[in-house]
Formats: structure tokens, sequence, C-alpha cells
């Protein structure tokens, strides 16, 4: 008989900067009271992974410093050797919108990146589709029952001839309808539905379903495309139209428009495209403390291998970057795109006001039990993903990218509404990263997920694409990671399938409505 062996863990932590008096613990269990760090303190409590330790003495009132960056003030005395968490600190207001740094961090000119390339499906307008999908959109939530039970038949019946095609979605929501579509907050969702339908991987093909009665017309949803149009239109199935007598009409009509559509999508070949073509969007969801240091980190360097490729990268969240707008305005290429910073950060915090709400709403439970203390915390974290190159434009809420290099997407934080954001915006390849663990996907583009730490790599095997915790346990670099997803950026892009496309695992669009509902 013996008893099972303890295992011995040599401490690990993990300091972001030089200056920080915190450092966050890396091992999978967490460490006990009593466990030494090298060159630092004994712990004098538990703590578990990812919470962060003080590393010196901070008096009651003393700054709390990681990312080089305040994060809050202890409520308390912390002896070194402490466990710092949200209890035992104070949030430091954001900063203010007067008197920020414009364009003080000039970049130099970056070194371009050539001859990296990938397989895409080239559009008429010279965007690049990853995928080749047949996309239903629709004016209103009232038709997404029957629009439903078409793609159902479409993809049984249809697509089987239809081989170059790899898919088919109807792009549901919830809006139409029932709203102030004339109120200045209606742009937005209108805007993103729009643009959404012109995503690359559609091809340049539209295919509309409208009811008839709904207050955004088809006309007034894609004007240049319905504008000055009879009654009949070869991009448009109307449920309300006299010649539809009985569901089963609508279906066949539905049906004859998608097959005149996939008849074109099936022409198209991918063919090599430059890395100038990539649209990436990147956002992070279930943050966790190691989300700052292994996975964000990692994307920032892949979005600087891309933005020297010649890529766009964009970037979102704006509650999680509020806290680091001094450091956006002063990366920002011109004063123009600072004022343009500025003035999405105003808007965001007046709308949350209006809500009753501030910045401080965003972090989660989960976040919290992640080691994530506050927003402020969560915001230096999820802004390396932003990597280091100058921001050279600014996208508004539901508007198209227009501008190549690294460009800023003024969007909220939750998954379902940047993810959507980003797509109205063009994007042919996602990027998320999690702590503590999403299956989340998108019907209209691949979805590569980067775990911030090993164990839930090894656990969610078949639903993380890439393990990026391997730079907390020191088997790769920032940089080696950084390179890794770069590359898996652009097989992607060129038809390797992510873990949430294998499984078909997909979620809903979610629009952004800061309008009135009537
Ligand atoms: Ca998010």
């Amino acid at each position: 008989m013996h008893s099972p062996r303890p295992t011995v863990q040599v401490p690990r932590m993990i300091r972001m900067r030089a200056g920080d008096n915190v450092a966050i613990v890396a091992n999978d269990r967490g460490l006990p009271a009593g466990a030494r760090i090298a060159d630092g303190p004994t712990l004098l409590e538990a703590i578990p992974q990812g919470h962060k330790v003080a590393l010196c003495d901070i008096p009651e009132g003393g700054a709390i410093v990681r990312y080089g960056v305040v994060i809050g003030h202890a409520t308390r005395p912390l002896p070194a050797g402490s466990w710092v968490y949200e209890a035992v600190m104070r949030m430091p207001p954001a900063p203010s919108l007067d008197e920020l740094p414009i364009c003080t961090a000039p970049v130099p000119e970056p070194e371009p990146l050539a001859g990296y390339t990938f397989q895409g499906y080239r559009n008429a307008d010279g965007s690049v589709g990853t995928r080749n999908i047949l996309a239903i959109a629709m004016t209103v939530q009232c038709v997404a029952g029957v629009a439903d039970i078409a793609l159902e038949r479409i993809r049984r019946e249809l697509l089987p001839r239809y081989p170059n095609v790899d898919g088919a979605v109807a792009l549901h929501h919830g809006y139409g309808c029932g709203v102030a579509i004339d109120a200045p907050g209606a742009s937005i969702p209108v805007k993103t539905l729009r643009h959404i339908a012109q995503n690359p991987n559609f091809g340049g093909e539209v295919m509309l379903v409208s009811l008839g009665c709904e207050k955004l017309q088809p006309e007034r949803l894609m004007p240049e495309r319905f504008k000055d149009r009879g009654e009949t239109h070869p991009d448009l199935v109307r449920l309300q139209d006299e010649r539809h007598v009985g569901f089963g009409s609508m279906i066949d009509d539905i049906l004859a428009m998608a097959e005149t559509h996939l008849e074109r999508l099936n022409r198209r070949r991918r063919e090599t495209c430059p890395a100038s073509d990539l649209v990436v969007g990147v956002q992070c969801g279930g943050s966790d403390a190691f989300s700052g240091a292994t996975a964000n980190p990692a994307v920032g360097h892949a979005a600087d291998l891309l933005v020297r490729a010649g890529a766009t990268v964009m970037f979102s969240e704006v509650t999680e970057v509020r806290d680091g707008i001094d450091q956006l305005t002063a990366r920002a290429a011109t004063p123009e795109v600072a004022r343009d910073l500025i003035r999405e950060m105003a808007w965001y915090d007046d709308y949350l006001r209006r809500g009753q709400a501030d910045r401080s709403a965003n972090t989660t439970p989960g976040n919290k039990r992640g080691g994530l203390s506050n927003i402020v915390e969560k915001a230096m974290g999820s802004i390396v993903k932003s990597g280091t190159m100058p921001i050279r434009g600014v996208v508004p809420p539901g508007e198209r990218a227009r501008d190549k290099g690294l460009l800023y997407a003024a969007t909220p934080a939750g998954d379902f509404v940047c993810g959507t954001l980003q797509l109205a915006a063009g994007m042919n390849v996602h990027i998320f990263t999690t702590g503590r663990g999403t299956p989340y996907g998108l019907a209209e583009v691949p979805v590569i997920k980067v775990a911030t730490r090993s164990d839930l790599a090894r656990r969610w095997h078949d639903l993380m694409d890439i393990d990026a915790g391997r730079i907390a346990s020191g088997e790769a670099s920032i940089e080696a990671l950084g390179q890794e997803l770069f590359e898996r950026i652009l097989e992607v892009a060129s038809g390797r399938k992510t873990w949430a496309e294998h499984w078909g695992i997909v979620n809903d669009l979610v629009l952004f409505n800061p309008g009135p509902v009537t």
C-alpha cells in the first residue's frame, strides 16, 4: 500500500511589466499558503489560478499596478504575499476624454511582410471571400419562419447539386418592424443589416425575403439595389404579393430565387490572393486574467504581422478599451483618427449613462472568478489584441470598413453583438480568445478560437483551435504563438475548417439597436 505522491508544483507567476506590484498565479490549480515565489514573497494565503498576488507591501490607498497601469487602489494594507482581488481594491475613474495625448506615440513605418498568400474567392467589388455561402437576407423577423423552411429545403434538395458552394444561411434578426425606424439610433441596425448582406463571403449575391407591410422596406434596407424597381425584382420575394396563393408558392419562389444565385455561386473558384485581402476581426469573450498575458498578446503579434502584410485588422469592444483610450489616441495615425476614437467613446459614455450604467457593468462573475478584478484590469488585457501598429481608421457601428491596416471598429463588447457588427464591417476571418471557455461560432465566417490556458485547451480539445496556454508554461513565446496564429489564419482563410465549423456550431446574429421599440 502506498499513499499517492503529492504533486509538487513550482510556483509560477506572470508579471506583465517591470514596474507592476502584482503578478498572477500561473499554476493550473492555484497555489497554497506558504508557497515561495522565486525572487518574491511567500504567499500569505491560498491564491487561485489567474489571481493576483502582492509582490511588495501595498499600503491602504496605495496604487495596484498591472500592465504598467493603475488598475485600482488598496482599500486596506496588503502585505507582500497577499491575495489581491476585487473586494480589497477600489476602481479608478475612467480617463477623461478631454486633453488626451493625440498622436504622441508615432509608430515607425512597419517593415512590410511580402509573399504571404491564401486561396480565396475574389468578388467583383474587389473584396475576397474565405467561404462561398448563399445568404438569405430578410427585412423583418416576420418572415424568418418561412425563410427557415425554405433554407432547410435548399440545404437538402439544392446544395448537393452545387458542390462548390460551402453552405446556405438565413440572416436572422429581430428587427424590421415595431421599432422607431426614424429615430437616430435606428440607423445602426439598418446599416448593419445592409452591410452584413454584402459580406465578402456571400459573393456579391443578395437574395431578400420581405413581408410587404413592414417598416424596413427593401428600398430602405438596400437603396442602391431596390430603388426605382417595380413590384417584381429578381432578388426579392415578398410574401404578401398577390401572386402568392398559399404557403407552397412562397417556398417555391424562394427556392427558384435560390437556384439562380446558387448557379452563379457554384461557378466561383478559389484563387491565390495576397494576405492584404484579409479582413480579420478580433475579439475576446469569457475572459480571465490569462487573456491579457497569453492569448491576447499572441493575437496582438498576429495582428502586427497581418498589418505588415497589408491586411485589415479590426479590434473592437468599447467598454474594454475605454480605460486605455489614452494609449489609443496616442497611437492614432492622424489627429482625425484620434478625434474619431474620442467621438465613439463619448457617444458610448452617453449611451451607458442614459441606461443608468457605466463601463463597470461589463465584467461578469466568470471574469472575476478568473482573476479579473474590474473593467480596468480587463481592458488592459483586452486592448493588447490590437498589437502595436498605428491605428489607421475608425469604423462606426454598422458601417463597412474602407481603410486598410489596423482599424478600431466601435462595437459593444458583448460577443454576439461585436461579431455581428464586425461581419457588417466586412470581416472574412474572426479570431476569438477565451479563458473561461465559450463554444462561440458563426455561420457566416470561420471563427478561430484561442484558449488562454492549456487546462481549457485540454478539456475542450475539440472546440479550441489554438492553445495559448503554452505561453504561460514557457513552451512557446508570444512571438512564436502569434506567428502560428498568423499562419493558421491563412490556412483557415484558404478553406481549412475550424472546430466550430467541423461541428456546425453557430450563434445567432444579434443586432445593436440603441433606438426605441414601439
Ligand atoms: Ca467580446
